[in-house]
């Protein structure tokens, strides 16, 4: 009998329902579509695909975990997810604990979710004060202190997309104004751009386009100094990116390695803090969520 822990990867068009091993393996996954009628029919919808799931022969679940986009409020067990209205302060954790019956549910942020995958399985491993990053349409982070994974108060630590880096600057979709966020995210250098989706001004830049250049470059150099203010807050030794934008890591690594370094020289603090890119890919949330849900309540999350 192996140990599992269902895992809930809320996106913001799918909803990943799956069973995930100790050692991160996805043993099962089904996707469904967050895109419902109504709040029964998205219910019906993942009440179903968590019965499936957890019916697997053959393996014992021992907790459930959930990764979201925040923010999420770990002690009511809420979602705030903006594509998907019908879960607005609706508390998921309640929800999964009734329909499966595990009475051990955890929730934490997707960005937690790629965190804590990258820190016990990818590229964070050996870390010991690590932040993970996800920068696509919005920018997420989650935070590793002294080895154990961080969550904050109410389980949104390391929301390193809404620090304010320019005083009175753009509008963000947050309400404030000048946040990492408003120039950095894939959708945001799209918009500076004129286009559609990141992937288009890549495109671009990979072609020469000085515009679509001049835009990644302001979107890395802003978020070099949202990563600047996390080193210096928390000291870190490494920072896992992952995210949609990384497809076109060809373009966008270089850029945002050189102002990331650029700024570290400024700080000046010993030794080297590593930039490395996420190695897990399209399943970390699933697995970090999986993750998560065996994690004890010791341990804060
Ligand atoms: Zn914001």
């Amino acid at each position: 009998m192996k140990d599992a822990s269902l895992a809930i990867d809320v996106g913001a068009t799918k909803v990943a329902v799956g069973l995930v091993a100790r050692d991160g393996q996805v043993l099962s996954r089904i996707d469904i579509s967050s895109k419902a009628p109504s709040l029964q029919a998205l219910n019906d919808s993942l009440a179903g695909a968590i019965s499936e799931i957890c019916q697997r022969d053959g393996v014992k679940i021992i907790g459930a975990g959930i990764g979201s986009a925040g923010p999420i409020d770990k002690d009511l067990g809420t979602i705030n997810p903006v594509n998907i209205p019908h879960w607005v302060d609706f508390s998921l954790v309640d929800f999964v604990r009734t329909v499966s019956g595990i009475k051990d549910v955890r929730i934490i942020g997707d960005a937690s979710a790629l965190a804590y995958a990258e820190f016990i399985l990818g590229a964070g491993r050996g870390a010991t004060n690590l932040m993970g990053i996800v920068v696509s349409t919005g920018i997420g982070g989650g935070v590793v202190l002294n080895g154990a994974f961080h969550v904050g108060r109410t389980g949104n630590a390391g929301l390193i997309g809404h620090s304010v880096v320019v005083q009175n600057g753009a509008q963000c979709a947050c309400g404030q104004r000048g946040c990492v966020e408003a120039y950095s995210s894939g959708t945001n250098m799209a918009k500076e751009f004129g286009a559609d989706n990141f992937e288009a001004v890549a495109e671009a830049a990979r072609k020469g386009d000085a515009k679509a250049i001049a835009t990644i470059d302001n979107g890395a150099a802003i978020l070099a100094v949202g990563l600047l203010n996390a080193v210096a807050l928390m000291d870190l030794d490494t920072i896992v990116v992952g995210g949609g934008v990384m497809s076109a890591d060809d373009v966008y690594w270089p850029i945002l390695h050189k102002h990331f370094e650029k700024e570290m020289k400024k700080l000046n603090l010993p030794g080297n803090v590593a930039l490395k890119k996420a190695t897990l890919g399209k399943d970390s949330g699933l697995v970090g969520a999986g993750l998560v849900g065996f994690i004890s309540s010791a341990k804060g999350a």
